[in-house]
C-alpha cells in the first residue's frame, strides 16, 4: 500500500475562499509560517452574488492600497466598479442611491466573478512563508491531546497533515464544524440563495448601479441583478430559511417563475440569455454569535456564520475576520500560549462591526411581510432617505474603507 504523503506544520488553515486567503496574507506579513490548503484548484467558481462591498475595500486597503487603483480599477475585463445601488421596490419604484458626483473617486462597490477575485486574493498570499496546498480535499479530523491529525486527498495521493492549531475556514459546509459537532443549520439565522450568470439583461443602469428588487410576491425575499464586465450580470434570488420553510418555498422555481412572469422583470429578460443553469447555495448569517474559538482552533467566515445579515454579504465580514483571527494568533505565537484564554475576546471582535445589522435583521423577521412591504415602500421613498444614504453614510463608510485602520482589541 502506498504511505499517505505525511506533514506536520504548527498551523493549518482548511479553505482558501476570502476569509482563508486574508488569515493567512496577514500571518505572511508577521512573518508566521503555515499551511492553507483548499480542495478546489484555483481558479475555482463560488456561487455567490459577486458584490464586494465596503469592508472587502478595507481589508484589501490593508494588504495594499495598489490593489484598488492599480487593479481592481484598471482590470476592467474582470471587475465593474460601482458608485451606488438600485432599490426597486414592491411597488415597481426605482430609488437610485449613489454618492455625488465630486464624492466618487473611490469606488464604492466592485463586482467580480468569484473565480476572478478569489484567485486575485490568493496570488496575494506570500509563497515563501506560507505552504499552499491546492486539489487537497481534508476528509477526516481527529485529535490526540493538543495535535490535530488532518487526513485527505491531495493531487499526489492520500495526505497527512499533523498541527497544533486548526483554522477552519472551509465554508458553509465546514468539515471543522462538522467535527466540532457545531454544523446545525439554525433557520432564523440562515437563508437560501440561488445564482445565474445571463447576458443580455437590458435596462441596466449607466452608472452601473447594483440593483436589489423586492418583488411585491414574496416581499421578504430580494432579486439581485449585478452588472459584470463584457455585458453579463449576476442574476441571484434569496430568502431567510425560516420564511422559506414557513411557506414551503421552493427557492429555484421561484426565481425561474419571477424571471418569466414578474412585471418589472419580464422587460428585463425578453431578449436575454442565461450563461448556466441555475446554482444554489446556502448563507449562514452572524446572529446567533456562534462559538469560533477554543484551544488550538479558530473559525472564519461562513464556518464562524459571519455573513452580514441584511445585505446577504459576506466576503467583506469573513475578511475582516481573517484579518481578526491573524491578530489573535500573531499574540498566541509571540506568548507561545495556544489556550483558549488566548482567543476570549476573538468573538467579540469579528462580531462587533455586525450588532446593527443583527438587529434590524431580527426586527424586520418579527413583523408580518405586508406590514414590511408598506414599511420599505414608503421609508427607502422618502427623500430624506435618499438625502441620508447619498450625503451622510456613504461618505462616512467610504471614508472608512479607505482611511480607517481596522481596530482589533485582543483584551
Ligand atoms: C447565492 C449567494 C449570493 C451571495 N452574494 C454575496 C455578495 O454579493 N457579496 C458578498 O459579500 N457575499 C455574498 N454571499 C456570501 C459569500 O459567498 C460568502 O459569505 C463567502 O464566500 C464566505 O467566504 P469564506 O472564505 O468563508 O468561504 P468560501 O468562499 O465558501 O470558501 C471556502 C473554501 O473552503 C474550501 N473547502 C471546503 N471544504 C474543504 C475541505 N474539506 N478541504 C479543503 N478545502 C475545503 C472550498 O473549496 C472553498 O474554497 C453570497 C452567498 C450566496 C450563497
Amino acid at each position: 500500500m502506498i504511505q499517505p504523503q505525511k506533514i506536520k506544520t504548527s498551523i493549518c488553515i482548511i479553505g482558501a475562499g476570502p476569509a482563508g486567503s486574508t488569515a493567512s496574507i496577514f500571518l505572511c506579513k508577521a512573518g508566521i509560517q503555515h499551511m492553507i490548503v483548499d480542495a478546489a484548484s484555483f481558479p475555482r467558481d463560488k456561487v455567490c452574488g459577486d458584490g464586494l462591498d465596503l469592508n472587502t475595500i478595507r481589508v484589501l486597503n490593508h494588504i495594499d492600497p495598489a490593489i484598488i487603483e492599480k487593479e481592481l480599477s484598471v482590470k476592467k475585463d474582470q471587475f465593474t466598479s460601482s458608485q451606488g445601488f438600485r432599490f426597486i421596490l414592491p411597488s415597481g419604484r426605482k430609488v437610485d442611491i449613489m454618492r455625488r458626483q465630486n464624492d466618487a473617486i473611490q469606488p464604492m462597490f466592485f463586482v467580480s466573478k468569484r473565480i476572478d477575485f478569489d484567485n486575485l486574493l490568493l496570488s496575494k498570499i506570500d509563497r515563501s512563508i506560507a505552504d499552499v496546498r491546492l486539489a487537497t480535499r481534508i476528509e477526516t479530523i481527529s485529535r490526540t491531546g493538543k495535535t490535530w491529525k488532518l487526513e485527505g486527498e491531495g493531487p499526489d495521493g492520500k495526505i497527512e497533515i499533523e498541527t497544533g492549531f486548526l483554522i477552519g475556514a472551509d465554508g458553509d459546509h465546514s468539515i471543522v464544524l462538522r467535527h466540532l459537532g457545531e454544523r446545525t443549520i439554525d433557520r432564523n439565522n440562515y437563508a437560501g440563495a440561488v445564482r445565474q450568470y445571463w447576458s443580455g439583461v437590458e435596462g441596466m443602469h449607466t452608472d452601473n448601479l447594483l440593483e436589489v428588487y423586492f418583488p411585491k410576491r414574496l416581499p421578504l425575499s430580494y432579486f439581485w441583478i449585478f452588472p459584470l464586465p463584457g455585458g453579463k450580470a449576476n442574476v441571484g434570488y434569496g430568502m431567510a430559511s425560516n420564511y422559506v420553510a414557513r411557506n414551503n418555498i421552493n427557492v429555484r422555481k421561484e426565481f425561474e417563475e419571477l424571471i418569466k412572469t414578474d412585471p418589472v422583470l419580464i422587460p428585463r429578460f425578453k431578449n436575454a440569455k442565461p450563461d448556466e443553469t441555475v446554482k444554489g447555495w446556502g448563507i449562514p448569517m452572524s446572529g446567533k454569535n456562534r462559538k469560533a474559538y477554543g484551544e488550538g482552533w479558530l473559525l472564519l467566515g461562513d464556518a464562524a456564520s459571519m455573513v452580514c445579515p441584511t445585505s446577504g454579504e459576506g466576503i467583506g465580514s469573513g475578511m475582516l475576520s481573517g484579518y481578526v483571527a491573524a491578530k489573535f494568533l500573531q499574540r498566541a505565537v509571540q506568548q507561545n500560549d495556544f489556550s483558549e484564554k488566548m482567543f476570549t475576546n476573538y468573538n467579540r471582535e469579528i462580531h462587533k462591526r455586525l450588532k446593527t445589522e443583527e438587529k434590524v435583521y431580527r426586527f424586520v423577521n418579527s413583523i408580518p411581510p405586508k406590514v414590511f412591504s408598506i414599511g420599505i415602500n414608503t421609508i427607502l421613498s422618502t427623500r430624506l432617505f435618499k438625502y441620508w444614504m447619498s450625503n451622510k453614510a456613504m461618505k462616512k463608510w467610504v471614508d472608512t474603507a479607505y482611511n480607517k485602520e481596522i481596530e482589533v482589541r485582543l483584551t
